[in-house]
């Protein structure tokens, strides 16, 4: 068994400098410096900031041969410092210094998508032959490369990016999960052609559900070519900067990890570098209680990008948002007046549902004048009651909407009894089973419940689950549910509180995140402890982050690299600044011209730097207007969204 963690996918361990990555050993965590080598000295001092934060292996940009020279005087200044990081070099379109910073560095990392070819769609079709001949000269241009870092004892990373593909492959599979995974294999059959298994893959996309795809398919075709398959390097890519670049970071790594797959993982922030490993630290560290592995998503098929139907079987709505106030007993009264407070400042933030406990009949009498507090608020707000099946008639009878709790030693008999009491209610029931740790007592309940509701004639209900072992438990009520014939809403409940800020946020998002990815999910709360509207705008985030429900814009944006043409930080708040009242609309603002277009990936406008001091606009993937100086380019944006028709007035600008 793997001591790290038993539910890790077994990998082949492959060594960077003195760094082993692999099943066997911890999650590895990684980051990338802004510094340019043009200063090897300012450069050395970020890798040892990061070192010292924390960061195992350390990736530097090197577009040019002499950047290796200053790549050799970096690490003389390393030295000095006495830092002994494991250095990667990032290589995009130039084989060249991929060859030559080999001797320098301990690890190469390579784009697929441009190490041998560049975009020139001279070709929309290729026969079967011609596409053999491509992949001929791939091995041409990529064997020398191989056949020295075997010699070298250096490893490889062949990290396929959405976005940047070969016209080769976009021609054959499209910009789709099995054409980044088919792109990285290609480069991977060289490896092993040369007997060389010192290769680390990658398959990033800012799209977590893209990135999620990807990964999946990549481990089961590397572990269907026998032997241990390679490890696996996790990153979201441009996912942005402050709490929605965590959360983005964490839905997609995180759901990852859950399943067992990841050896190495890099946080991508519009942020200083430094600021990416606590994020990449508590991702890896989830490693260690993974229990997810034998529980793959429901087969309801792949999630859809083009719509959210699947997340909601039967009404194509997204998921309802909701939160949870806990036992409202005799004490409560001052935490009721604050909770309609908020709620009542909530704007654009709707808390769609709340969600309340009783134990007693005077608990069923305070949550009817509670009900009719949040109909003053919002007539669509729904007041559920959390309950035992004890008291269903009083909970009827008070016309309030029950969710009825099923304890894992609930017997048929009782649950019987309840379908009975609750007559032709069935529908708008909640109904949630605890599952215990051990996850089989309340597998157990459910399949009585379900049993029960079908003689009942009952085809449709919603189900959620209470355990500590939150993404197995719903993948299970979501398998047991589509197979037994229901048409069902899975709730989501998350609980949990923590001291740590940054834990509160990552938890959240990996639990809820993950099985949102996975089009499971139908209704979500959270009782995090925290203020009604902290939790409410965490649920959103989230839910936006999974690209679950989008009531913000969506921000796609570099991380800290060298090849940056301007202060991606301060820029990007500034365009966030200018547009954050916008919805669904996706601006990516990318550092560079090489790679930026590519990398973007499905943003409907683009901000791009193309020099010193100027930038490219796009639409989509149309450059409309060109070297933009820099001061004017954020007008210059605005200006087009609005000529596109996707502005609109903020509600505060109209006040
Ligand atoms: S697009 Fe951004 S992250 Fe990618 S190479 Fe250019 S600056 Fe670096």
């Amino acid at each position: 068994m793997n001591p790290q963690s038993p539910g890790r996918r077994p990998t082949r361990t492959v060594m960077v400098g003195d760094v082993a990555i692999g099943s066997e050993h911890p999650i590895r965590v990684q980051s990338m410096i802004n510094a340019s080598l043009a200063d090897p000295v300012a450069a050395a001092r970020e890798v040892d900031a990061l070192a010292r934060a924390g960061c195992e292996l350390v990736r530097v940009t090197t577009p040019s041969l002499s950047d290796v020279d200053r790549l050799r005087e970096m690490r003389r200044e390393l030295s000095r410092r006495s830092v002994r990081v494991p250095i990667v070099a990032d290589v995009h379109f130039t084989p060249k210094v991929a060859f030559a910073v080999l001797e320098v560095v301990d690890k190469v990392r390579i784009n697929p998508g441009n190490f041998a070819d560049r975009k020139r769609w001279a070709v929309e079709h290729y026969s079967d032959g011609e596409y053999e001949r491509e992949l001929e000269r791939v091995a041409e241009k990529f064997s020398p490369l191989v056949r020295r870092a075997k010699a070298l004892g250096r490893a490889l990373r062949i990290g396929s990016n959405h976005g940047s593909l070969s016209d080769r492959v976009l021609s054959r599979y499209g910009d789709t999960p099995l054409g980044m995974v088919e792109s990285a294999l290609e480069y991977g059959a060289v490896c092993r052609d040369e007997g060389f298994f010192d290769v680390v893959y990658s398959m990033k996309s800012s799209n977590p559900r893209v990135m999620i795809a990807a990964y999946r398919l990549l481990a089961e075709r590397l572990d269907s070519q026998g032997k241990l398959g390679a490890p696996l390097h996790l990153g979201v890519t441009e996912a942005g900067r402050g709490i929605d670049g965590r959360i983005k970071s964490a839905v997609g790594i995180g759901s990852l990890i859950e399943e067992g797959l990841g050896d190495t993982v890099r946080v991508s922030l519009t942020e200083p570098s430094v600021n990416e490993i606590p994020v990449a630290r508590q991702l890896a560290e989830r490693a260690a209680r993974t229990r997810c592995v034998s529980v793959p998503p429901p087969a309801t098929g792949p999630p859809d990008e083009a719509s959210d139907s699947f997340l909601r079987r039967g009404t194509g709505l997204p998921p309802v948002v909701e939160l949870e106030a806990g036992h409202i007993g005799d004490q409560a009264r001052g935490r009721i007046d604050s909770m309609v407070e908020q709620l009542s400042r909530a704007s654009d933030l709707r808390c769609e549902g709340l969600i309340v406990d009783v134990f007693e009949q005077a608990d069923i009498d305070r949550a009817r004048s509670f009900a009719e507090r949040l109909h003053g608020l919002d007539p669509d707000m729904v007041l559920r009651v959390r309950a035992e099946l004890c008291w269903i008639p009083a909970v009827r009878k008070a016309r309030l909407a029950p969710l009825l709790l099923l304890a894992s030693r609930t017997p048929r008999y009782e649950i019987e009894k309840a379908v009975d009491l609750l007559g032709g209610e069935l529908t708008a029931v909640e109904w949630s089973v605890e599952f215990e740790s051990g996850l089989e007592e309340g597998g157990a309940v459910l399949a009585g419940l379900l049993d029960v509701l079908d003689r009942a004639g009952q085809s449709a209900l919603v189900v959620g689950a209470r355990s500590d072992a939150f993404a197995v438990s719903h993948r299970r009520l979501a398998h047991a549910v589509t197979r037994a014939g229901f048409e069902a809403e899975v709730a989501l409940r998350h609980r949990g509180t923590w001291a740590d800020p940054l834990a509160a946020v990552i938890h959240p998002a990996v639990d809820l995140g993950a099985l949102l990815c996975d089009g499971i999910g139908t209704r979500v709360s959270t009782a995090s402890g925290a203020q009604p509207l902290v939790d409410l705008d965490l649920l959103y985030r989230i839910l936006q982050g999974a690209r679950a429900r989008m009531i913000r814009p969506e921000y796609i944006s570099c991380p800290s690299c060298g090849r940056t043409q301007f202060d991606l930080e301060s820029v990007t708040r500034k365009i966030q600044a200018r547009t954050g009242h916008l919805q669904d609309v996706k601006i990516a603002i990318m550092g560079c011209i090489v790679n930026g277009p590519g990398e973007m990936a499905d943003a409907d406008f683009g901000y791009v730097g193309s020099g010193p001091g100027t930038v490219h606009l796009f639409v989509g993937r149309e450059r409309v207007e060109a070297h933009v100086p820099e001061r004017e380019a954020p007008d210059r944006l605005e200006a087009l969204i609005r000529r596109t028709g996707r502005w609109r007035e903020s509600t505060a600008a109209q006040a």
